[in-house]
Protein backbone atom coordinates (compact mmCIF):
# COMPACT_ATOMS: atom_id res chain seq x y z
CA UNK A 1 0.00 0.00 0.00
CA UNK A 2 2.84 2.70 -1.10
CA UNK A 3 0.93 5.98 -2.35
CA UNK A 4 -0.02 4.98 -6.22
CA UNK A 5 0.61 7.67 -8.88
CA UNK A 6 -2.68 8.48 -10.90
CA UNK A 7 -2.29 6.36 -13.79
CA UNK A 8 -1.80 7.77 -17.22
CA UNK A 9 -5.31 7.53 -19.20
CA UNK A 10 -6.55 9.27 -22.31
CA UNK A 11 -8.61 11.74 -20.82
CA UNK A 12 -10.95 12.04 -23.58
CA UNK A 13 -11.97 8.13 -23.45
CA UNK A 14 -12.58 8.46 -19.64
CA UNK A 15 -15.06 11.40 -20.34
CA UNK A 16 -16.68 9.92 -23.01
CA UNK A 17 -17.08 6.64 -20.44
CA UNK A 18 -18.30 9.36 -17.91
CA UNK A 19 -20.73 10.43 -20.02
CA UNK A 20 -22.95 7.39 -20.08
CA UNK A 21 -22.75 7.18 -16.56
CA UNK A 22 -26.58 7.88 -15.52
CA UNK A 23 -27.24 5.90 -12.53
CA UNK A 24 -26.35 2.72 -10.57
CA UNK A 25 -27.75 0.11 -12.65
CA UNK A 26 -26.23 1.56 -16.00
CA UNK A 27 -22.85 1.70 -14.01
CA UNK A 28 -23.41 -1.60 -13.30
CA UNK A 29 -24.11 -2.99 -17.18
CA UNK A 30 -21.54 -0.65 -18.49
CA UNK A 31 -18.73 -2.29 -16.17
CA UNK A 32 -19.81 -5.56 -17.28
CA UNK A 33 -18.93 -4.77 -21.10
CA UNK A 34 -15.81 -6.09 -22.37
CA UNK A 35 -16.41 -4.35 -25.71
CA UNK A 36 -14.90 -1.16 -27.68
CA UNK A 37 -13.70 1.71 -24.83
CA UNK A 38 -15.23 0.13 -21.77
CA UNK A 39 -12.75 -3.41 -22.70
CA UNK A 40 -10.30 -1.42 -23.19
CA UNK A 41 -10.50 0.65 -20.40
CA UNK A 42 -10.97 -2.16 -18.27
CA UNK A 43 -7.86 -3.88 -19.73
CA UNK A 44 -5.80 -0.73 -19.05
CA UNK A 45 -6.60 -1.09 -15.53
CA UNK A 46 -5.21 -4.41 -15.05
CA UNK A 47 -2.14 -3.81 -17.23
CA UNK A 48 -1.03 -0.62 -16.16
CA UNK A 49 -2.03 -1.20 -12.13
CA UNK A 50 -0.12 -4.65 -11.94
CA UNK A 51 3.14 -2.79 -12.89
CA UNK A 52 2.20 0.11 -10.16
CA UNK A 53 1.34 -2.32 -7.71
CA UNK A 54 4.36 -4.47 -8.59
CA UNK A 55 1.99 -7.14 -8.66
CA UNK A 56 0.06 -6.98 -4.93
CA UNK A 57 -2.89 -6.45 -3.73
CA UNK A 58 -3.31 -2.70 -2.85
CA UNK A 59 -4.86 -2.78 0.81
CA UNK A 60 -2.59 -5.87 2.01
CA UNK A 61 0.28 -5.94 0.08
CA UNK A 62 0.38 -9.84 -0.54
CA UNK A 63 0.83 -11.25 -3.97
CA UNK A 64 -1.43 -11.60 -6.79
CA UNK A 65 -1.06 -14.55 -7.71
CA UNK A 66 -4.20 -13.91 -10.80
CA UNK A 67 -3.21 -13.64 -14.21
CA UNK A 68 -6.70 -11.06 -14.07
CA UNK A 69 -6.49 -10.09 -10.37
CA UNK A 70 -9.82 -8.40 -9.08
CA UNK A 71 -10.57 -4.85 -10.43
CA UNK A 72 -11.87 -3.17 -7.07
CA UNK A 73 -13.65 -0.05 -7.18
CA UNK A 74 -12.77 1.68 -3.71
CA UNK A 75 -15.75 3.62 -3.99
CA UNK A 76 -18.37 1.35 -4.80
CA UNK A 77 -20.30 1.50 -8.08
CA UNK A 78 -23.21 1.93 -5.88
CA UNK A 79 -24.11 4.55 -4.75
CA UNK A 80 -21.09 6.23 -6.51
CA UNK A 81 -22.00 5.35 -10.12
CA UNK A 82 -20.04 8.46 -11.21
CA UNK A 83 -16.60 6.88 -10.59
CA UNK A 84 -17.16 3.61 -12.08
CA UNK A 85 -14.87 4.38 -14.85
CA UNK A 86 -12.61 7.14 -12.60
CA UNK A 87 -8.49 5.81 -12.80
CA UNK A 88 -8.20 6.54 -9.70
CA UNK A 89 -10.80 4.99 -7.97
CA UNK A 90 -9.44 1.60 -9.44
CA UNK A 91 -6.85 -0.90 -7.88
CA UNK A 92 -6.05 -4.34 -7.90
CA UNK A 93 -7.22 -6.01 -4.84
CA UNK A 94 -6.97 -9.93 -3.33
CA UNK A 95 -9.95 -12.13 -3.26
CA UNK A 96 -9.90 -11.68 0.47
CA UNK A 97 -9.57 -7.63 0.35
CA UNK A 98 -12.11 -7.52 -2.65
CA UNK A 99 -14.78 -9.98 -1.99
CA UNK A 100 -14.49 -11.31 1.79
CA UNK A 101 -13.50 -8.19 3.88
CA UNK A 102 -14.67 -5.26 1.24
CA UNK A 103 -17.82 -6.52 -0.87
CA UNK A 104 -19.93 -3.50 -1.15
CA UNK A 105 -19.07 -1.62 1.99
CA UNK A 106 -19.07 2.47 1.27
CA UNK A 107 -15.58 3.74 1.46
CA UNK A 108 -16.51 7.55 1.16
CA UNK A 109 -17.07 9.66 4.44
CA UNK A 110 -18.32 12.85 2.38
CA UNK A 111 -18.87 13.40 -1.07
CA UNK A 112 -17.67 16.07 -2.62
CA UNK A 113 -17.61 17.92 -6.14
CA UNK A 114 -14.35 16.46 -7.31
CA UNK A 115 -12.62 13.04 -6.57
CA UNK A 116 -9.83 14.30 -5.25
CA UNK A 117 -11.51 16.46 -2.47
CA UNK A 118 -13.75 13.56 -1.81
CA UNK A 119 -12.46 12.09 1.69
CA UNK A 120 -12.60 8.29 2.62
CA UNK A 121 -13.28 6.40 5.38
CA UNK A 122 -9.99 4.15 4.39
CA UNK A 123 -6.69 4.78 4.03
CA UNK A 124 -6.84 5.57 0.29
CA UNK A 125 -4.42 3.80 -2.65
CA UNK A 126 -3.90 6.94 -4.19
CA UNK A 127 -5.26 10.25 -2.02
CA UNK A 128 -3.02 9.15 1.28
CA UNK A 129 0.27 7.91 2.01
CA UNK A 130 -0.12 4.94 4.55
CA UNK A 131 2.94 6.06 5.96
CA UNK A 132 0.71 8.62 7.48
CA UNK A 133 -1.73 6.02 9.14
CA UNK A 134 -0.14 2.74 9.63
CA UNK A 135 2.74 1.69 11.66
CA UNK A 136 4.31 -1.90 11.49
CA UNK A 137 6.30 -4.45 14.56
CA UNK A 138 7.27 -7.69 14.85
CA UNK A 139 6.18 -10.29 17.27
CA UNK A 140 5.87 -14.17 17.19
CA UNK A 141 6.48 -14.84 13.68
CA UNK A 142 4.30 -12.31 12.37
CA UNK A 143 4.46 -8.43 11.27
CA UNK A 144 1.81 -6.84 13.26
CA UNK A 145 0.21 -3.59 11.73
CA UNK A 146 -1.47 -0.86 13.81
CA UNK A 147 -2.86 2.66 13.71
CA UNK A 148 -0.35 5.39 13.77
CA UNK A 149 -0.94 8.01 15.98
CA UNK A 150 -4.05 6.99 16.83
CA UNK A 151 -4.97 7.44 12.83
CA UNK A 152 -8.79 6.69 12.07
CA UNK A 153 -8.54 5.68 8.60
CA UNK A 154 -5.58 3.53 9.55
CA UNK A 155 -7.84 1.66 12.45
CA UNK A 156 -10.91 1.68 9.66
CA UNK A 157 -8.37 0.06 7.41
CA UNK A 158 -7.17 -2.65 9.25
CA UNK A 159 -10.74 -3.32 10.85
CA UNK A 160 -12.42 -3.46 7.61
CA UNK A 161 -9.65 -6.03 5.47
CA UNK A 162 -8.94 -7.61 8.95
CA UNK A 163 -5.45 -7.04 8.84
CA UNK A 164 -4.90 -8.03 12.12
CA UNK A 165 -5.66 -11.82 11.18
CA UNK A 166 -2.85 -13.62 12.69
CA UNK A 167 -2.43 -15.65 9.22
CA UNK A 168 -2.94 -12.40 7.27
CA UNK A 169 0.25 -11.36 9.78
CA UNK A 170 2.16 -14.67 8.92
CA UNK A 171 2.17 -14.37 5.45
CA UNK A 172 3.39 -11.10 5.49
CA UNK A 173 6.35 -12.09 7.41
CA UNK A 174 6.69 -14.78 5.04
CA UNK A 175 6.76 -12.11 1.99
CA UNK A 176 9.40 -10.01 3.85
CA UNK A 177 11.62 -13.02 4.01
CA UNK A 178 11.35 -15.29 1.32
CA UNK A 179 10.37 -13.08 -1.61
CA UNK A 180 13.53 -11.80 -3.88
CA UNK A 181 11.12 -8.63 -4.40
CA UNK A 182 10.84 -7.38 -1.03
CA UNK A 183 12.15 -3.69 -2.55
CA UNK A 184 8.99 -3.86 -3.85
CA UNK A 185 6.84 -4.91 -0.83
CA UNK A 186 3.40 -3.31 -1.42
CA UNK A 187 0.41 -2.56 1.37
CA UNK A 188 3.59 -1.54 3.33
CA UNK A 189 5.84 0.84 4.16
CA UNK A 190 8.90 0.31 2.96
CA UNK A 191 11.57 1.31 5.64
CA UNK A 192 9.63 0.51 8.68
CA UNK A 193 9.17 -2.93 7.12
CA UNK A 194 12.92 -3.36 6.05
CA UNK A 195 13.33 -2.95 10.07
CA UNK A 196 10.86 -5.08 10.78
CA UNK A 197 12.37 -7.71 8.46
CA UNK A 198 15.55 -7.11 10.13
CA UNK A 199 14.39 -8.00 13.11
CA UNK A 200 13.38 -11.43 12.08
CA UNK A 201 16.50 -12.01 10.33
CA UNK A 202 18.22 -11.34 13.54
CA UNK A 203 17.03 -14.20 15.01
CA UNK A 204 14.95 -13.09 17.28
CA UNK A 205 12.06 -14.59 15.96
CA UNK A 206 12.41 -18.02 14.42
CA UNK A 207 10.75 -18.61 11.55
CA UNK A 208 8.90 -21.92 10.79
CA UNK A 209 7.54 -22.58 7.59
ZN1 LIG B 1 -5.48 -7.96 -0.17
Amino acid sequence: MKKLNAPPFDIKDVRFLRSKLTDVPTAQNLWKRSDGKYGNFKKNVTTTMKAAQSKRCAYCGTRLFEERPHRDHIAPKSPHFRWTFWPTNLVLACYCCNVDCKGETDTVAVVAASYRRTTFTIVHPFLDDPADHLDFGVADNAILISPKNGSAKGAETIRLFNLMDPERAKERAKDVLFDEDVEHLHGLTRDMFLAAAEELRGGRVVMKT
